[in-house]
C-alpha cells in the first residue's frame, strides 16, 4: 500500500512506526520489573449454571497498571510480555495466584478456577510438570483447574505442544478451547486434540438477541460440542434473554458482565453458597 502510494506515503507512515517501535521497547522496559515491583494482579469472573444461576467457578483474568498508575489492557501488554520472554515467570505468577484464590473460596473442593495460557508457554517441555507440581502442592484435585488455549495455539503448535495439554488432561486437568469460533480450527482435527470445552466467543454471544445469523453459529456450536462429547461455555453473556436464549438452545454455562464483571473478589452474593455450592437466589434473575 505505502509503495503503491509513494513517498508521501512513507513519509506519513514512518513516523507512525517510529512510534509504535519507542512504544514497544518502553513497554518491555516497563514490564521487566513489574513483577518483582507487584503491579500485576488478577481479577476473577464468575463461570455460573445458566439454569440456576449456581457459581461453579471463575476465570482469572491479569491485570497490569504500569508505573505510571496507568491501567494496561492485558491485550496489549500479554502479546508484548509473550515476545519479551516474560510470559513464562508471569505465566507461573499467575497460576499460583489463581490456585491460591481457590482454596480461599468457601468450597474449593466444588469451584474450579479457569487459568489463561499464551502459545509461549505452550513452547515450555516442563510445562505440564510445573503446573501439576503447583496444584499437587496445594493440595487440589487436578480437575479444579481449567487451562483456556485458544484456536490457533492448537492448531500451529507442534505435537509436543500438544503432548504437553495431554499430559496435563491425563492428569485431570481441563482443557478448554477459548474464543472459538473465532480461529480456524480444523472440525477434522479437533476430535484429536485434547480438548474438555469449546467457549464460545463473545462476538457471537453479543448478537445473539438480535442477529439470527448469530443465534445460527451459536447453535451450532453447541451441537458440535455436543456430538463431540465436550462441554459448552458461553462467554460475554450481558443480558437475561442471551442468558435464557443459551439454556434454550442446550448451552448449560456461560459468563458475563450479566452475571458478574472481573472483580478481585467474587460478589458477596455468589461467595455466600451454601454447603451443595448452590445459591438461595439465581444470580442476574
Ligand atoms: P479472554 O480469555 O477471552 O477473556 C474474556 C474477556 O472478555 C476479558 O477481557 C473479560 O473481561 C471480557 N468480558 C467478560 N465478560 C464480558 C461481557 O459480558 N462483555 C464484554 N464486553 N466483555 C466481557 P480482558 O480481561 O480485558 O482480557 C482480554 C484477553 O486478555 C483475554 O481474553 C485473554 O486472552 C487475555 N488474558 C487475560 N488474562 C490473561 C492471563 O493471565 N494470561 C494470558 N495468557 N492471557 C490473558
Ligand atoms: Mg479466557
Ligand atoms: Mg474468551
Ligand atoms: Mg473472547
Amino acid at each position: 500500500e505505502a509503495k503503491l502510494r509513494g513517498r508521501s506515503a512513507i513519509r506519513y507512515f514512518a513516523p507512525g512506526i517510529e512510534r509504535q517501535r519507542r512504544r514497544e521497547t518502553e513497554l518491555h522496559e516497563q514490564l521487566a520489573g513489574a513483577l518483582e515491583r507487584g503491579e500485576f494482579r488478577l481479577v476473577f469472573q464468575p463461570q455460573v449454571l445458566l439454569a440456576d444461576g449456581a457459581l461453579i467457578g471463575a476465570e482469572a483474568l491479569l491485570r497490569w497498571t504500569d508505573p505510571m498508575g496507568r491501567p494496561v489492557s492485558p491485550t496489549v501488554f500479554v502479546p508484548a510480555a509473550e515476545r519479551s520472554g516474560l510470559i513464562r515467570p508471569l505465566g507461573d505468577w499467575v497460576l499460583g495466584q489463581a490456585l491460591d484464590w481457590l482454596c480461599r473460596t468457601p468450597r474449593p473442593d466444588r469451584m474450579r478456577v479457569a487459568v489463561n495460557l499464551s502459545a509461549r508457554q505452550l513452547d515450555d517441555p516442563q510445562l505440564a510438570e510445573r503446573i501439576l507440581d503447583q496444584v499437587q502442592r496445594r493440595g487440589l484435585g487436578a480437575e479444579r483447574l481449567e487451562l483456556e488455549v485458544t484456536e490457533s495455539m492448537l492448531m500451529e503448535n507442534r505435537e509436543a505442544c500438544i503432548d504437553s495439554l495431554r499430559q496435563l488432561r491425563a492428569a485431570g486437568v481441563r482443557i478448554a478451547v477459548d474464543d472459538f469460533g473465532t480461529g480456524y480450527s480444523s472440525l477434522n482435527y479437533l476430535r484429536f486434540l485434547p480438548i474438555d470445552v469449546l467457549k464460545i466467543d463473545r462476538s457471537f454471544v453479543k448478537d445473539m438477541a438480535d442477529a439470527e445469523d448469530a443465534r445460527a453459529i451459536v447453535r451450532s456450536i453447541i451441537d458440535l460440542a455436543r456430538n463431540l462429547g465436550l462441554e459448552v461455555v458461553a462467554e460475554g453473556i450481558e443480558d437475561a434473554l442471551t442468558a435464557s436464549l443459551l439454556l434454550e438452545m442446550g448451552c448449560p454455562l456461560g459468563q458475563g458482565y450479566h452475571f458478574g464483571r472481573p472483580a478481585d473478589a467474587l460478589p458477596a452474593a455468589l461467595a455466600a453458597t451454601d454447603t451443595a455450592g448452590r445459591r438461595s437466589k439465581p444470580l442476574g434473575a
